[in-house]
């Protein structure tokens, strides 16, 4: 099926028709016409957003999400592609358990599901897990993360740094030095101290950030530092990249908008790993993402059942819905289209080796697309949302933006807003 977006604006420039046809941008111009015609009168056209962090919980925790439920919940925020995280139960840590997310990501249909496999057996961060395999498996593995704890072994970390060189993959580390954070519940500042609750310190994050850094240094590998949270981490990244070290980050739309002061009520929806920092630190995350100090925004989409998150402050499980408010909340950054384009869609495929997707919006390009209307306006209701759970921190805010379509491959996945 062939279709013209009629009057799209492509990435914020002047209104154009696009065609779309055989899965490619098939020609752009004036006075187009195919099979099916979308009225995009007004609608940014942005590459299809790709995900570096989400958590599908399937295997295991389908109680909080599948496959299907979180890749409708991907696509309807504007996504054609994510990798899978690999704390999963049982962990992905074996070719046998990327093939099957891999699987499930093509059966549900919503949206490219890429797996990350675990760094070490179990999350354990005893010994490394069959890299290898899971790289050369029909699930392509390029990412390996360990992400919900840290690989906190020094020499371990350089191993799987050294090791993922042989298939150019990555490591993406969960930068949290465990032996600063026991009991941790919220960042250590003035607002753990007046709530009573177990500080997590800033220094956790950056003495792994540091320490890695300087070990992908030594090696020549590619490194990757999961959901930064702090200034000082924003710093040492910059240092990092000034000194040659091949280091990439990804900051949370979480991370980017709110403050440890939402926890101020104890609701444990705000409860996240790492933890909301200050408004110092937002300040600082926002700068880095808009010079390209962090070069992707990642959802860490993170469902929970009600059980698990309902409950004391000290009982929550860290972690919040995030799929379907990332680019709403991207986009009232103030940063220019091209540049949430690069964040959002080319800089995390490039990073997870997705050659299809990340592609600028041109003829012969592969038709993997966002529609967003950036003058939309939603009330966020965690039970509308497409997850299975509903643990959404942004409950009752309005949102300005909404998506409108997703093309996956030349077809859409969403239209008017809803799944096709
Ligand atoms: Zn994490």
């Amino acid at each position: 099926m062939s279709w013209v977006l009629q009057g799209v604006s492509i990435l914020g420039g002047p209104p154009t028709d696009v065609l779309v046809d055989g899965g490619v941008i098939a020609e752009i111009g004036a006075g187009l016409r195919g099979e099916q015609t979308l009225d995009a009168a007004g609608l940014v056209a942005l590459p299809g957003l790709v995900d570096l962090h989400t958590h599908l919980r399937e295997p295991g925790r389908e109680d909080a999400e599948t496959v299907e439920t979180g890749t409708a919940a991907a696509a309807l925020g504007g996504f054609t592609a994510v990798h899978a995280m690999a704390n999963t139960d049982p962990v992905a840590d074996t070719a046998g358990v990327v093939e099957q997310v891999f699987h499930l990501g093509r059966a549900a249909g919503h949206c490219d599901v890429a797996p990350v496999g675990a760094v070490t057996v179990g999350l354990r961060g005893t010994a490394l897990a069959e890299l290898g395999a899971m790289a050369t498996s029909a699930a392509r593995v390029r990412v390996f993360s360990d992400d919900g704890v840290c690989v906190s072994d020094a020499g371990l970390m350089r191993r799987a740094l050294e090791y993922v060189k042989a298939f150019d993959g990555v490591v993406a580390q969960h930068a949290e030095e465990p032996s600063l954070t026991v009991g941790a519940q919220l960042h250590e500042g003035v607002v753990s101290a007046q709530l009573g609750l177990a500080g997590w310190p800033a220094v956790a994050e950056e003495a792994i950030i540091a320490r890695d850094c300087l070990l992908a240094g030594h090696v020549g590998s590619r490194l990757h530092i999961c959901h930064v949270s702090t200034a000082g981490s924003v710093e040492l990244i910059r240092f990092a990249k000034a000194r040659g070290i091949d280091v990439t980050a990804e900051v949370t739309p979480h991370h980017l908008l709110l403050t440890d002061a939402s926890a101020t009520g104890y609701d444990p929806v705000f409860k996240v790993n790492p933890p909301l920092r200050t408004r110092a630190d937002v300040d600082a995350v926002r700068a880095g993402l808009a010079d390209g100090t962090i070069d992707a925004v990642a959802t860490d989409h993170a469902p929970h059942a009600t059980e698990d998150k309902e409950t004391e402050w000290a009982a929550a499980r860290p972690g919040m819905l995030g799929l379907q408010t990332a680019l709403p909340i991207v986009a009232g950054l103030g940063l220019a289209w091209s540049v949430i384009a690069e964040r959002m869609s080319s800089a995390p495929a490039r990073i997870g080796r997705l050659p299809g997707h990340g592609r600028p919006i041109a003829v012969g390009e592969p038709a993997n697309l966002c529609l967003f209307d950036p003058a939309a306006t939603w009330t966020v209701d965690g039970h509308a949302l497409a997850s299975r759970a509903h643990n959404t921190p942004y409950e009752g805010m309005t949102m300005t933006g909404a998506v409108v379509a997703t093309f996956l491959r030349g077809e859409p996945t969403v239209l008017d807003g809803k799944l096709t």
